[in-house]
């Protein structure tokens, strides 16, 4: 098996989703007492959220940049950033070290395409809302891409930085995520990309009024067949 590097901590609610799917993911298939041999390096999400909201992306960059390098002197043969918002910064850390890494944006917009969608609705942070770099990452792939409007991306916004990121599930916040659903049903989107690690924790992909492609289960499910590839 290949080792994985995650970059994590963003937040640590959604990392913990990634440390049970990939180990369940590799146990799935090797059986036994087979697990994933990954190293994380799990960042204080406080001074992230702030840098994030201030715009300080140079700074953000040299930080996953950081953790990247000491993840492949560590032994890491490859990597993912366990984030889709940190994704902005995808580009220049993955220019910083020699290894693979694993685009979350990439893998999600490929089982898009394998499944035919072609008109999609996108959830996430702010970021990753209303900034080209995921929107077009997906679009690059011949999908189109529609965000909610402005009041609902803001609760949802909200909702991440306020509750999940800091492990809060709340009833109202579902509510909120299966009414934004149901608009973008009512919109003829063909699905949802749920854009950001922890709004899984909020929506039920397998029931929901149109089919729900949540990044964290697909970037972790790249994570195994990686750390499992024949060709290693
Ligand atoms: N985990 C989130 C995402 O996937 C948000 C946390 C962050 O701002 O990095 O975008």
């Amino acid at each position: 098996m290949r080792k994985l590097g995650l970059i994590g901590g963003m937040s640590w609610a959604s990392t913990v989703l990634y440390y049970e799917a990939i180990n369940k993911g590799v146990s799935r298939r090797q059986g036994g007492l087979v697990s994933a041999p990954l190293l994380i390096e799990s960042h204080d999400f406080g001074p992230i959220a702030e840098l994030q909201s201030a715009g300080e992306w140079d700074a953000l960059a040299e930080m996953m940049a950081a953790s990247a390098k000491r993840l492949e002197r560590a032994g890491a043969e490859g990597l993912l950033i366990a984030s889709n918002t940190m994704h902005k910064v995808y580009d220049r850390v993955a220019g910083e070290v020699q290894i693979p890494m694993l685009h979350i944006g990439d893998i999600t917009a490929e089982k898009l395409v394998r499944d035919g969608v072609k008109r999609a609705g996108l959830i996430g942070t702010r970021f990753t809302m209303s900034e080209p770099f995921y929107r077009e990452r997906i679009e690059a792939h011949g999908i189109e891409v529609t965000v909610p409007d402005a009041a609902m991306a803001r609760e949802i916004d909200r909702i991440i930085f306020d509750e999940l990121t800091r492990g809060t599930v709340s009833r109202v916040s579902q509510r909120t995520l299966k009414t934004c659903l149901t608009m973008m049903a009512q919109a003829r989107m063909q699905a949802v990309i749920l854009g950001c690690t922890e709004l899984v924790m909020l929506v039920d992909p397998g029931a929901n009024v149109l089919p729900v492609y949540d990044t964290t289960a697909l970037h972790s499910q790249a994570a195994v067949d990686w750390i499992l590839a024949a060709d290693a």
